[in-house]
Protein backbone atom coordinates (compact mmCIF):
# COMPACT_ATOMS: atom_id res chain seq x y z
CA UNK A 1 0.00 0.00 0.00
CA UNK A 2 1.59 3.28 -1.01
CA UNK A 3 1.10 6.53 1.04
CA UNK A 4 -1.27 8.00 -1.27
CA UNK A 5 -3.28 4.77 -0.01
CA UNK A 6 -2.91 4.93 3.26
CA UNK A 7 -4.14 8.39 3.78
CA UNK A 8 -7.31 7.74 1.80
CA UNK A 9 -7.55 4.95 3.98
CA UNK A 10 -7.03 7.19 7.11
CA UNK A 11 -9.07 9.80 6.31
CA UNK A 12 -12.06 7.62 5.86
CA UNK A 13 -11.42 6.00 9.05
CA UNK A 14 -11.19 10.21 10.10
CA UNK A 15 -14.88 11.01 8.64
CA UNK A 16 -16.65 7.43 10.20
CA UNK A 17 -18.01 7.98 13.13
CA UNK A 18 -17.47 5.98 16.28
CA UNK A 19 -19.49 2.34 15.82
CA UNK A 20 -20.20 0.44 18.88
CA UNK A 21 -19.03 -2.80 19.10
CA UNK A 22 -21.99 -5.60 18.30
CA UNK A 23 -23.95 -7.21 20.94
CA UNK A 24 -22.43 -10.87 21.61
CA UNK A 25 -25.55 -13.63 22.33
CA UNK A 26 -23.26 -14.54 25.49
CA UNK A 27 -25.23 -15.03 28.65
CA UNK A 28 -23.97 -13.61 32.20
CA UNK A 29 -25.15 -14.20 35.34
CA UNK A 30 -24.57 -10.77 37.51
CA UNK A 31 -22.00 -11.17 40.18
CA UNK A 32 -24.12 -8.84 42.40
CA UNK A 33 -27.83 -9.60 41.98
CA UNK A 34 -27.90 -12.57 40.14
CA UNK A 35 -29.98 -11.52 37.37
CA UNK A 36 -29.04 -13.48 33.99
CA UNK A 37 -28.85 -11.37 31.14
CA UNK A 38 -27.36 -10.88 27.52
CA UNK A 39 -25.25 -7.60 26.83
CA UNK A 40 -23.07 -5.61 29.02
CA UNK A 41 -24.64 -4.23 31.66
CA UNK A 42 -26.76 -6.03 33.96
CA UNK A 43 -30.48 -3.99 33.04
CA UNK A 44 -31.48 -4.86 37.50
CA UNK A 45 -28.49 -3.22 38.96
CA UNK A 46 -26.58 -1.64 35.99
CA UNK A 47 -23.10 -3.50 36.98
CA UNK A 48 -21.11 -3.97 34.00
CA UNK A 49 -20.94 -7.59 32.59
CA UNK A 50 -16.78 -7.23 32.28
CA UNK A 51 -15.94 -7.14 35.80
CA UNK A 52 -14.23 -10.47 36.57
CA UNK A 53 -10.99 -10.90 38.56
CA UNK A 54 -9.43 -7.87 40.41
CA UNK A 55 -6.67 -7.66 37.63
CA UNK A 56 -4.23 -4.72 37.40
CA UNK A 57 -6.44 -2.99 34.77
CA UNK A 58 -10.06 -3.07 36.98
CA UNK A 59 -6.99 -1.70 39.76
CA UNK A 60 -5.81 0.73 37.44
CA UNK A 61 -9.59 1.84 36.53
CA UNK A 62 -11.12 2.09 39.40
CA UNK A 63 -8.20 4.46 40.55
CA UNK A 64 -8.89 6.62 37.34
CA UNK A 65 -12.71 6.89 38.91
CA UNK A 66 -11.75 8.74 41.92
CA UNK A 67 -10.85 11.72 39.31
CA UNK A 68 -14.17 10.87 37.61
CA UNK A 69 -11.67 9.56 34.63
CA UNK A 70 -12.44 5.83 34.24
CA UNK A 71 -14.85 5.40 31.91
CA UNK A 72 -16.65 7.26 28.97
CA UNK A 73 -13.56 6.41 26.73
CA UNK A 74 -11.14 9.50 28.20
CA UNK A 75 -8.87 7.54 26.24
CA UNK A 76 -10.50 7.09 22.60
CA UNK A 77 -11.46 10.96 23.35
CA UNK A 78 -7.97 12.20 23.34
CA UNK A 79 -7.00 10.02 20.25
CA UNK A 80 -9.99 11.19 18.75
CA UNK A 81 -9.47 14.63 19.67
CA UNK A 82 -5.87 14.98 18.16
CA UNK A 83 -7.16 12.80 15.15
CA UNK A 84 -10.19 13.49 13.92
CA UNK A 85 -11.40 16.30 16.12
CA UNK A 86 -14.03 18.27 14.18
CA UNK A 87 -15.50 14.80 12.98
CA UNK A 88 -15.52 13.58 16.56
CA UNK A 89 -17.28 16.79 17.58
CA UNK A 90 -19.79 16.35 15.01
CA UNK A 91 -20.43 12.79 16.51
CA UNK A 92 -20.63 14.50 20.00
CA UNK A 93 -22.85 17.12 18.79
CA UNK A 94 -25.05 14.56 16.54
CA UNK A 95 -26.06 12.83 19.99
CA UNK A 96 -22.76 9.96 20.89
CA UNK A 97 -22.72 11.77 23.78
CA UNK A 98 -21.73 8.32 25.84
CA UNK A 99 -18.84 7.61 23.10
CA UNK A 100 -16.68 10.72 24.57
CA UNK A 101 -15.60 12.14 27.53
CA UNK A 102 -17.64 15.08 28.42
CA UNK A 103 -16.50 18.84 27.39
CA UNK A 104 -16.43 20.45 30.38
CA UNK A 105 -15.73 18.13 32.62
CA UNK A 106 -12.40 17.57 30.37
CA UNK A 107 -11.88 20.95 29.83
CA UNK A 108 -11.34 21.43 34.02
CA UNK A 109 -9.47 18.64 34.01
CA UNK A 110 -7.26 19.67 31.67
CA UNK A 111 -6.68 23.19 32.97
CA UNK A 112 -6.25 21.51 36.36
CA UNK A 113 -2.94 19.05 35.18
CA UNK A 114 -1.73 22.43 33.16
CA UNK A 115 -1.47 24.53 36.44
CA UNK A 116 0.14 21.37 38.08
CA UNK A 117 2.30 20.80 35.03
CA UNK A 118 3.13 24.49 34.66
CA UNK A 119 3.86 25.12 38.58
CA UNK A 120 6.80 21.88 38.25
CA UNK A 121 5.18 18.59 37.23
CA UNK A 122 7.86 18.39 34.21
CA UNK A 123 10.72 16.54 33.10
CA UNK A 124 12.72 19.34 34.32
CA UNK A 125 11.15 20.70 38.00
CA UNK A 126 10.69 23.94 35.81
CA UNK A 127 8.57 26.52 37.35
CA UNK A 128 6.91 27.49 33.88
CA UNK A 129 5.14 30.99 35.45
CA UNK A 130 9.26 32.23 36.99
CA UNK A 131 10.64 30.88 33.41
CA UNK A 132 7.99 33.06 31.66
CA UNK A 133 8.79 36.19 34.08
CA UNK A 134 12.18 35.61 33.66
CA UNK A 135 12.00 35.61 30.09
CA UNK A 136 10.12 39.22 29.61
CA UNK A 137 13.01 40.71 32.30
CA UNK A 138 15.70 39.12 29.92
CA UNK A 139 14.29 40.88 27.15
CA UNK A 140 13.54 44.00 28.78
CA UNK A 141 17.36 44.37 30.35
CA UNK A 142 18.40 43.75 26.11
CA UNK A 143 16.07 47.03 25.58
CA UNK A 144 18.14 48.80 27.98
CA UNK A 145 21.29 47.92 26.99
CA UNK A 146 20.77 49.02 23.48
CA UNK A 147 20.31 52.06 24.53
CA UNK A 148 23.57 54.37 24.43
CA UNK A 149 24.84 55.67 28.23
CA UNK A 150 28.11 57.20 27.23
CA UNK A 151 28.04 60.70 28.78
CA UNK A 152 27.29 60.89 32.28
CA UNK A 153 26.46 64.79 33.13
CA UNK A 154 24.55 65.49 36.32
CA UNK A 155 21.50 65.82 34.42
CA UNK A 156 21.51 62.39 32.58
CA UNK A 157 22.04 60.85 35.77
CA UNK A 158 18.92 62.53 36.86
CA UNK A 159 17.09 61.75 34.05
CA UNK A 160 18.01 58.16 34.32
CA UNK A 161 17.33 57.76 37.60
CA UNK A 162 13.24 58.47 36.77
CA UNK A 163 14.22 55.94 33.80
CA UNK A 164 14.68 52.87 36.41
CA UNK A 165 12.28 53.86 38.36
CA UNK A 166 9.25 53.85 35.60
CA UNK A 167 10.99 50.69 34.05
CA UNK A 168 10.59 49.26 37.44
CA UNK A 169 7.13 50.12 38.18
CA UNK A 170 6.78 49.01 34.44
CA UNK A 171 8.14 45.81 35.55
CA UNK A 172 5.96 44.97 38.58
CA UNK A 173 2.70 45.92 36.60
CA UNK A 174 3.88 43.42 34.22
CA UNK A 175 4.95 40.44 36.25
CA UNK A 176 1.62 40.97 38.29
CA UNK A 177 -0.21 40.52 35.04
CA UNK A 178 1.70 37.63 34.28
CA UNK A 179 0.93 36.35 37.62
CA UNK A 180 -2.83 37.25 37.44
CA UNK A 181 -3.19 35.42 34.21
CA UNK A 182 -0.95 32.44 35.41
CA UNK A 183 -3.83 32.19 38.89
CA UNK A 184 -6.74 32.90 36.78
CA UNK A 185 -6.19 31.18 33.07
CA UNK A 186 -9.02 29.07 33.90
CA UNK A 187 -11.41 31.98 33.92
CA UNK A 188 -9.89 34.32 31.59
CA UNK A 189 -10.05 30.86 28.73
CA UNK A 190 -13.77 30.60 29.37
CA UNK A 191 -14.76 34.40 28.56
CA UNK A 192 -12.38 34.77 25.86
CA UNK A 193 -14.10 31.67 24.56
CA UNK A 194 -17.14 33.48 24.54
CA UNK A 195 -16.03 36.63 22.91
CA UNK A 196 -14.42 34.98 20.38
CA UNK A 197 -17.00 32.31 19.67
CA UNK A 198 -19.74 35.06 19.10
CA UNK A 199 -18.42 36.18 16.08
CA UNK A 200 -17.33 32.86 14.90
CA UNK A 201 -20.49 31.49 15.61
CA UNK A 202 -22.15 34.36 13.13
CA UNK A 203 -19.83 33.48 10.69
CA UNK A 204 -19.75 29.59 10.93
CA UNK A 205 -23.66 28.96 11.48
CA UNK A 206 -24.96 28.07 8.56
CA UNK A 207 -21.92 26.20 7.53
CA UNK A 208 -22.50 23.15 4.99
CA UNK A 209 -21.89 20.01 7.45
CA UNK A 210 -24.06 21.39 10.49
CA UNK A 211 -26.66 24.06 9.23
CA UNK A 212 -28.78 25.60 12.05
CA UNK A 213 -26.01 24.84 14.71
CA UNK A 214 -27.34 26.44 18.17
CA UNK A 215 -25.33 29.18 19.61
CA UNK A 216 -24.29 26.52 22.71
CA UNK A 217 -23.48 23.78 20.37
CA UNK A 218 -20.85 25.85 18.88
CA UNK A 219 -19.66 27.06 22.17
CA UNK A 220 -19.40 22.81 23.01
CA UNK A 221 -17.30 22.66 20.03
CA UNK A 222 -15.19 25.58 21.10
CA UNK A 223 -14.76 23.90 24.22
CA UNK A 224 -13.83 20.98 22.54
CA UNK A 225 -11.17 22.57 20.05
CA UNK A 226 -9.87 24.51 23.76
CA UNK A 227 -9.25 21.00 25.42
CA UNK A 228 -7.08 19.93 21.99
CA UNK A 229 -5.03 23.03 22.24
CA UNK A 230 -4.78 21.98 26.14
CA UNK A 231 -3.81 18.89 25.82
CA UNK A 232 -1.17 19.43 23.48
CA UNK A 233 0.43 22.86 24.93
CA UNK A 234 0.28 20.86 28.09
CA UNK A 235 2.32 18.04 26.69
CA UNK A 236 4.59 20.41 25.20
CA UNK A 237 5.29 21.96 28.87
CA UNK A 238 5.92 18.36 30.70
CA UNK A 239 8.23 17.70 27.97
CA UNK A 240 9.95 21.52 28.29
CA UNK A 241 9.94 22.27 24.50
CA UNK A 242 10.38 25.79 23.64
CA UNK A 243 6.62 27.10 24.09
CA UNK A 244 6.84 29.36 20.16
CA UNK A 245 6.49 25.53 18.61
CA UNK A 246 3.48 25.48 20.32
CA UNK A 247 2.26 28.71 19.57
CA UNK A 248 2.53 27.88 16.10
CA UNK A 249 1.10 23.84 16.12
CA UNK A 250 -1.72 24.88 18.18
CA UNK A 251 -3.58 27.31 15.63
CA UNK A 252 -2.72 24.93 12.95
CA UNK A 253 -4.70 21.72 15.14
CA UNK A 254 -7.72 24.67 15.89
CA UNK A 255 -7.80 25.80 12.16
CA UNK A 256 -8.10 22.01 11.28
CA UNK A 257 -10.78 21.35 13.64
CA UNK A 258 -12.85 23.64 12.56
CA UNK A 259 -12.52 23.06 9.12
CA UNK A 260 -13.62 19.08 9.76
CA UNK A 261 -16.43 20.63 11.86
CA UNK A 262 -18.17 22.93 9.46
CA UNK A 263 -17.31 21.41 6.01
CA UNK A 264 -16.27 24.56 4.73
CA UNK A 265 -12.45 24.83 2.92
CA UNK A 266 -9.70 25.68 4.42
CA UNK A 267 -9.39 29.53 2.83
CA UNK A 268 -12.98 30.06 4.34
CA UNK A 269 -12.12 28.66 7.19
CA UNK A 270 -8.89 30.78 7.85
CA UNK A 271 -10.68 33.87 6.68
CA UNK A 272 -13.00 33.30 8.62
CA UNK A 273 -11.04 33.09 12.32
CA UNK A 274 -8.76 36.57 10.64
CA UNK A 275 -12.44 38.43 10.08
CA UNK A 276 -13.69 36.90 13.74
CA UNK A 277 -10.63 38.52 15.49
CA UNK A 278 -10.78 41.55 13.28
CA UNK A 279 -14.31 42.07 14.52
CA UNK A 280 -13.04 41.62 17.78
CA UNK A 281 -10.38 44.21 17.87
CA UNK A 282 -12.45 46.72 16.39
CA UNK A 283 -15.07 46.14 19.17
CA UNK A 284 -12.24 46.50 21.72
CA UNK A 285 -11.37 49.86 20.50
CA UNK A 286 -14.74 51.34 20.08
CA UNK A 287 -15.03 50.08 23.80
CA UNK A 288 -11.79 51.65 24.65
CA UNK A 289 -13.46 55.31 22.62
CA UNK A 290 -16.38 55.23 24.65
CA UNK A 291 -15.16 54.48 27.94
CA UNK A 292 -11.76 57.10 26.89
CA UNK A 293 -15.28 59.29 26.17
CA UNK A 294 -17.24 58.75 29.60
CA UNK A 295 -14.01 59.57 31.38
CA UNK A 296 -13.62 62.97 30.05
CA UNK A 297 -17.26 63.85 30.19
CA UNK A 298 -16.95 62.75 33.61
CA UNK A 299 -14.00 64.93 34.10
CA UNK A 300 -15.20 67.82 32.17
CA UNK A 301 -18.53 67.71 34.83
ZN1 LIG B 1 -27.19 -7.15 38.67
Amino acid sequence: MNLKEKYRVFKEWQQRPYQVAPLTQEEHTCATCGTSYQGNYCPRCGQSSRIGRYSMKTAFLLFLDVWGLGNRGMFRSIRDLLLRPGYMIRDYLGGMQMAYFPPFKMFFLLATLSILVNGGLNIKGDNQFETAVQTYERSFDMSIRTVPADENTSVETGKDKADIELQDRINNNVRSFIRFVFDHQTIIELVWLLVLSLPLYVLFRNCPAIPDLYYTEFFVAMIYITNLMNIVSTVFSFFCVDLSINGLLTPLLSIIALKQLCGYSYLRTILGLIASFIIISIAVMIIMVLVGVVIGIVMAI
